[in-house]
């Protein structure tokens, strides 16, 4: 791309990037990468450099995810996707511009993630110490820099890329060391309070005072993990920490743990928040008892939801995405999209006066002015504050 002048003249969006203090717009607005500028290379210790410091150095991100080729099949496929962020926003999510490194083959998730990943990581440390590269634009050699700086995808990928235990650990949280506690042999599960719960230590946690994970700590934990001296002790630390064992994209000094891992949106809130939400409003969530509860919408109600869901597709343009499907009957049908579409723009319309008690339209609806927060192109600090906050009462309420 870089031999190319019209890509390596869209690579330059990077360089030409102007980051506004307290304004996040972009990955470059970022800590992580801020942090990257002021930091000096591990590899180039007899030539020192600071990551980014040529204006053509690329910054890379990650994705993994496995997906069924087959519709009647159960196998699955991981393929493994860098992606350029150099290129502008507008651009870089496109297909000609994904950067597609390997796939891991079925028909299982890969038992090893590591062993399928390592050519890449290979290839990602050349790049970090630079390869030669012919630039179309000065129409010289030069040495080309590229840094991996994020991954991301949803828990069970990350918990792989990451070598960790995942959401049914004791310590499922790869940004925080916060512990689960199981309650009647259920499945493990994270609430801010468990004053209620025998022997659940502590008591509470605080939001906005989560015992964080750093980068140091998390790696430290890992090579503990490794270095136990019994395969029963290295079980036992295993689960402690979360963590299975060093991942191999430790080598990567670009890399910051649990930094370079942040949520992914359509996972975190399309596909599962909401789902999950209204599987509680219907009475399905799990198993659990939800008799009587006021937060049940009734069949009927839930029915006529579904129908006047459907109906505004009639009326609402295509431009404005995907039509979503009868809510009630046809729920299989809903992608993300459609989750996204019907929660900013239809839900808020269609439930209200729906609930058996007002406060849980109200508190939806709390969640639907945090997320057209979160979508906005352009955040602010101000508003970040507001999102940050408005998540923890948000949470402390639900619990509530
Ligand atoms: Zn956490």
């Amino acid at each position: 791309m870089s031999a190319n002048a019209t890509h390596a003249t869209k690579m330059r969006y990077r360089a030409e990037y102007v980051h506004e203090p307290g304004v996040i717009k972009d990955v470059f607005d970022g800590s992580h990468y801020q942090t990257l500028l002021k930091t000096v290379v591990p590899a180039g210790e007899s030539n020192p450099f600071f990551y980014f410091s040529d204006e053509r150095d690329i910054a890379l991100g990650l994705s993994t995810d496995g997906f069924g080729p087959f519709k009647k099949r159960k196998q699955t496929c991981w393929p493994i996707i860098l992606f350029n962020y150099n290129i502008p926003p507008e651009f870089r999510f496109r297909k000609k511009y994904c950067i597609h490194v390997a796939t891991v083959p079925g028909p299982k998730k890969p038992w090893d993630w590591d062993s399928f990943c390592w050519p890449l990581v290979q290839e990602l440390i050349q790049l970090e110490m630079g390869v030669k590269a012919f630039d179309a634009v000065s129409l010289s050699l030069f040495l080309l820099h590229a840094y991996l700086i994020l991954a991301f995808g949803d828990i069970p990928a990350m918990a792989l890329i990451m070598r960790m235990k995942g959401q049914n650990g004791i310590s499922p949280c790869r940004i925080c060391d916060i512990k689960a506690i199981s309650f009647n042999s259920r499945p493990h599960y994270v609430p801010l309070r468990r004053d209620k719960v025998p022997g659940a230590q502590p008591r509470r946690y605080d939001p906005s005072d989560l015992p964080i994970r750093t980068h140091d700590k998390l790696l430290k934990q890992a090579s503990k993990v490794e270095m136990a001296s019994t395969s029963a002790k290295r079980e036992e630390r295993a689960k402690k920490y979360g963590i299975k064992g060093v991942p191999v994209l430790s080598c990567i000094s670009s890399i910051s743990f649990p930094s370079s891992f942040p949520f992914d949106f359509m996972h975190l809130i399309w596909e599962n928040l909401i789902p999950n939400l209204i599987e509680f409003w219907t009475a399905t969530f799990k198993d659990l008892d939800h008799a009587d509860k006021d937060y049940v919408i009734e069949k009927h109600v839930w029915e006529e939801v579904g129908a006047a869901t459907a109906a505004c597709g009639a009326t609402i343009p295509s431009a404005f995405g995907a039509p979503v499907p009868d809510i009630a009957t046809k729920r299989h049908l809903m992608n993300a999209e459609m989750y996204a579409n019907w929660t900013l723009f239809i839900a808020p319309i269609v439930l209200r006066g729906r609930f058996k008690k007002p406060q849980y339209y109200k508190h939806f609806m709390q969640l639907v002015e945090l997320l057209k927060l979160c979508l906005a192109f352009e955040i602010s600090e101000v508003i970040l504050n507001q999102i940050d906050e408005g998540f923890r009462l948000w949470v402390e309420k639900y619990e509530r």
